[in-house]
């Protein structure tokens, strides 16, 4: 029997966070951003890079852009909201040209305002140049005190417009040479795409942290995307994924390659195979929806229940829940219905909304749930608040047991490379136990997966992977900055740390 919590264990803030829980959309880690790049001269490129931005959009739903360049001219256009309210047939028809790139954010550096939005543009003495960032650098405030002490001002709070303006700062007439030694001063994780007037250019972090796919069209042209999903929509075929490390350009010749920083130990974000990623696409070979439900077999066998049905939080708990039914022999069932119309976007709710609380999103399936003893799987838990409330909500349907199982390791530690995890002090893994936790949320029992289970369920080592916010091993050192989290650029200009001009102090370090 799992220990029992007192009230006074739990810290006040994951009741007072319900409301911003509501506000902000679930309880999972925040999706980060996605991009996509394409070469297609003749084709009509902006409508293709609103398709794969289409297929990226659960990466961030914020804000969306694409710039064009015809060869001559390049130009972006980029707003507030998702991809169908940014574009339209008009807005399209405008962004002429064969080269493209496009983005959709999640901010986990700087405000959600459009002047963060990307992608971002720069002037060079050579011309324009556009820049979207998939990532997070921990060594932002510092390359941004540098270029400002050069005179370089900044429009946002992000560190894709550092980048850009980095970029553009070592061009001297050879855009490849310079976006290689700006690679060199970049630290943490970046998947990038940058537009010139005549080439796509593709870049990974040393780890690959986070995740870019190469693609080919007919015709010779290529695409590249953080995801395979993005490669399909457009009728690509996927290539190889980009390698840590490595600078891809695309431009009317072909595709060239070259390993601008040296390469680390690979470390892609396990997040991308337990949530981020679409189950459609796939990573280092593998789908991401069989791996998913690999992870609901083994949750089967280290967490067995005697139940009467099976249930996923939906949609990204869905494969997991499949997987726990087949190995239990649970009988699969929906027993929560999202209203998929609800976004990040959705209209900040007046007091009667808030009162509705979750209900406006899930609504139980009585049928499915009275008097029965139900497992309910999702993929993780952040604060606890949703988790708790959805229990709630299953045992008003009349469900007399309530046994929750999640298809990941305790979320104990922040993410630094472009997850928003919130801080340490919201993670509820990382202050409580999960007997504890299972308290808080109300179930008769709760059981996690193992990170163990989840290497066996994907068939890699976990040395192929960041699992930081698992056990705390940060591949790329952090920064004391970077612990000021999504802010960090406002809050570290408001204090004018820039004038003190102090070496970052280095916290965590992995051996
Ligand atoms: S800390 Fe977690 S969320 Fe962040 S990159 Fe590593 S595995 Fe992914």
């Amino acid at each position: 029997m799992n220990q029992a919590a007192g009230p006074g264990d739990f810290p006040q803030s994951f009741t007072s966070n319900e409301e911003a829980d509501f506000l902000v959309d679930d309880d999972h880690p925040r999706d980060e951003c996605g991009v996509f790049g394409i070469c297609a001269p003749g084709e009509d490129v902006a409508r293709l890079a609103y398709f794969g931005l289409f297929a990226l959009q659960h990466r961030g739903q914020e804000s969306a852009g694409i710039a064009v360049s015809d060869g001559r001219r390049l130009k972006v256009s980029k707003a507030m909201g998702l991809v169908t309210q940014v574009f339209d047939e008009e807005v399209l028809q405008s962004l002429r040209g064969g080269f493209g790139i496009g983005h959709v954010r999640y901010s986990t550096m700087g405000s959600s305002v459009l002047c963060n939005a990307q992608p971002v543009v720069v002037e060079t003495p050579y011309g324009r140049i556009a820049v979207a960032h998939n990532g997070n650098l921990v060594n932002c405030a510092p390359l941004r005190d540098e270029l400002r002490e050069r005179g370089i001002t900044f429009e946002g709070t992000n560190d894709s417009e550092v980048v850009a303006q980095l970029i553009a700062r070592y061009h001297q007439g050879d855009l490849e040479e310079a976006i290689v030694r700006a690679l060199a001063r970049l630290e943490g994780a970046y998947a990038l795409v940058i537009l010139a007037h005549d080439k796509v250019v593709a870049a990974r972090d040393p780890n690959g942290i986070r995740p870019l796919c190469l693609g080919a069209l007919n015709h010779g042209h290529h695409v590249v995307a953080s995801e395979t999903c993005a490669l399909n929509v457009v009728g690509a075929r996927f290539m190889r994924e980009v390698e840590p490390g490595e600078m891809v350009v695309i431009d009317a010749d072909g595709v060239r390659e070259f390993q601008a920083v040296p390469i680390q130990d690979k470390r892609l974000c396990l997040f991308e195979f337990i949530y981020f990623a679409r189950p459609d696409s796939c990573m280092y070979g593998r789908s991401m929806h069989l791996a998913r439900r690999r992870m609901g077999h083994i949750l089967a066998d280290e967490h067995p229940v005697d139940a009467d049905v099976v249930i996923p939080v939906p949609d990204t708990g869905t494969p997991a829940a499949i997987g726990y039914a087949e190995r239990s022999r649970i009988p699969f069932g929906e027993g929560l219905i999202k209203n998929r119309y609800i976004g990040r976007t959705f209209i900040q709710p007046h007091q009667r909304l808030r009162e509705l609380g979750i209900r406006m999103k899930l609504t139980p399936l009585t049928e499915t749930l009275a008097g029965k003893r139900v497992v309910m799987v999702d993929d993780s838990i952040v604060r606890g608040t949703t988790t708790r409330r959805i229990v709630r909500l299953l045992r008003d349907a009349g469900a007399r047991e309530v046994h929750v199982r999640i298809s990941s390791p305790p979320d104990r530690f922040p993410c630094h490379y472009g997850i928003d995890t919130g801080n340490r002090g919201e993670l509820i893994a990382a202050t409580l136990s999960v007997s504890q936790i299972r308290e808080f949320i109300g179930a008769d029992t709760l059981g996690y997966l193992s990170l163990r289970g989840v290497m066996r369920a994907i068939g890699l080592h976990r040395g192929a992977f960041c699992r930081a916010c698992f056990d705390g091993q940060y591949p790329v050192s952090i920064p004391r900055d970077q612990l000021l989290g999504k802010f960090a650029l406002e809050t570290h200009t408001a204090r004018g740390v820039a004038a003190e001009n102090k070496p970052p102090e280095y916290l965590e370090r992995v051996p």
